[in-house]
């Protein structure tokens, strides 16, 4: 992949300043926060990579929106606006505004899944696998083995492992799978893209054995312009076009809105028969859980910036652009021989810390080692997405050992030039340079039963 930098398809009007801290006072901050960069205060940070959820920065139309907002308990202006654009993009009869990603979740997965029901999905992420748990069912992943390789390069290493949905289908019986559940692009395999291909392939299947198909859309623009890139037959339709007929296979849809919306705050869902008997118990659930359904969670002003969000969430220059800053990214990274998930993802790009630290086991956390050592080196803030996050077994306490152990570089959209880019793959070359000399791990001291990663507190292992 080519190195050059797609220049910005936008010019600076507002700054936000940030500070470069020396590597003592880093040092200082990151014991003070017991090695958890979650427990960092932004200011201390210089490049914050930690997440690209509602991390964007809104532009000029979007900040204008926002005087328009229509605060209206019911019938707001906002709410029609934002529907209408909605409805315009993804083709749903009905879709219904929400706080965020996960209250879509608490709302539309207990229509679908009770004890003894399963999910199967190319993968869920981490608040999707626990709505299915709290709905009382169970999560499987069933993503193509591909996407555990990180170091093979291969398009659409997000797509679902079709024969063996099949085969799982055939194990518990199709009366007990609740639901199937598309993720694009795939988060938990790095950002990777689902091709059109696995989408018509996997709706087929949810067809053939009556199980709806739900569409967890946060990435779905990035995944339209993959499509685009990469998939024969889409490179001359547009990504609206795309994006419509990926949301043609599913039933529904549940949707963070802080992704490719491009607004700090907001998440939808949406029931592509909009006469469903379905409808009324989703609005039920919205009413008692997010707020009445014409404002779901959501103040009248954020409504407008998503509606707006949405559009320019899919304008190709814009996508060319983002996926421009993770292939500039993967390109330096290639030139130093610093490995990750490949090719880069949508959203950000995967180190591969068993790579870099090949001599710490997993029950040291090498993706953590690098998170902080790239805090301590210049500033950068990103996570573990390894066996740090995956804590233990909840039977029997023991340490999960994780498929990947992935340093995490979530990329803000619109937030960052080349030159913040350069500071964090210059700060990743040194690392790597002296990398054989840090010879162990962190040991956990203590940590809360669940989601641990957030709140749990490291000590260095002595070397
Ligand atoms: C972010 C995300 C969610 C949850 O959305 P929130 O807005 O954080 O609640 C669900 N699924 C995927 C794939 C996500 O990336």
């Amino acid at each position: 992949m080519s190195a050059k930098y797609v220049a910005e398809p936008f010019r600076i009007k507002s700054v936000e300043p940030i500070r470069m801290t020396t590597r003592r006072e880093r040092e200082e901050k990151i014991l003070a926060a017991r090695n958890n960069v979650f427990g960092l205060k932004s200011e201390d940070v210089y490049v914050d990579l930690l997440t690209d959820s509602g991390t964007g920065a809104m532009s000029i139309d979007q900040w204008a929106g926002i005087m328009h907002g229509d605060e209206a308990y019911a019938g707001a202006s906002s709410y029609l606006k934002l529907t209408s654009a909605a409805k315009d993009i993804f083709g749903y009869g009905y879709v219904q505004p929400v706080h965020q990603g996960r209250a879509a979740e608490q709302v539309l997965f207990p229509l679908f899944l009770c004890a003894g029901k399963y999910a199967i999905s190319n993968m869920h992420f981490d608040t999707t696998r626990a709505h299915v748990e709290i709905a009382g069912g169970r999560a499987i992943d069933c993503v193509v083995p591909a996407a555990k390789e990180p170091s093979t390069r291969a398009p659409f290493k997000g797509n679902m492992d079709v024969p063996r949905l099949e085969k799982l289908i055939g194990e518990l019986g199709a009366e007990n799978v609740g639901l199937i559940i598309m993720t694009v692009t795939n988060n938990s395999a790095g950002g990777q893209p689902v091709s059109m291909q696995n989408m018509r392939d996997v709706s087929a299947v949810c067809k053939r054995y009556n199980i709806p198909m739900c569409i967890d859309a946060a990435r779905y623009a990035e995944n339209a312009f993959f499509v685009k890139r990469d998939e024969a037959g889409y490179a001359d339709k547009s990504i609206k076009d795309i994006v419509s007929e990926t949301f043609s296979y599913g039933d529904v849809f549940t949707m963070s809105s802080k992704k490719d919306g491009i607004v700090n705050m907001g998440g939808m869902f949406g029931v592509k028969d909009g006469d469903s008997p379905l409808v009324l118990k989703a609005k039920a659930n919205c009413i008692c859980f997010e707020g009445f359904y014409t404002y779901g969670g959501m103040s009248g002003r954020d409504m407008e910036a998503l509606a707006v969000g949405l559009y320019e969430g899919i304008e190709e220059d814009f996508l060319r652009y983002r996926i421009g800053q993770m292939e500039y990214i993967g390109a330096r990274l290639d030139e130093a021989g610093i490995t990750y998930q490949s090719p880069v993802g949508g959203h950000g790009v995967f180190l591969d810390a068993k790579a870099m630290f090949p001599h710490i086991p997993y029950y040291e956390f090498p993706a953590q080692v690098l998170a902080l050592e790239l805090y301590k080196e210049a500033g950068i803030r990103c996570c573990d997405i390894g066996s740090y996050m995956m804590g233990n077994n909840p039977d029997t306490g023991e340490q999960i050992e994780s498929e990947f152990e992935f340093a995490r570089l979530a990329i803000p959209r619109r937030v960052y030039t080349q030159a913040h880019l350069d500071v964090v793959v210059e700060a990743l070359i040194a690392i790597k340079e002296r990398a054989h000399t840090i010879k162990r791990g962190y040991r956990i001291t203590w940590e809360p039963p669940v989601l641990r990663h957030f709140q749990a507190h490291l000590e260095k292992i002595e070397e």
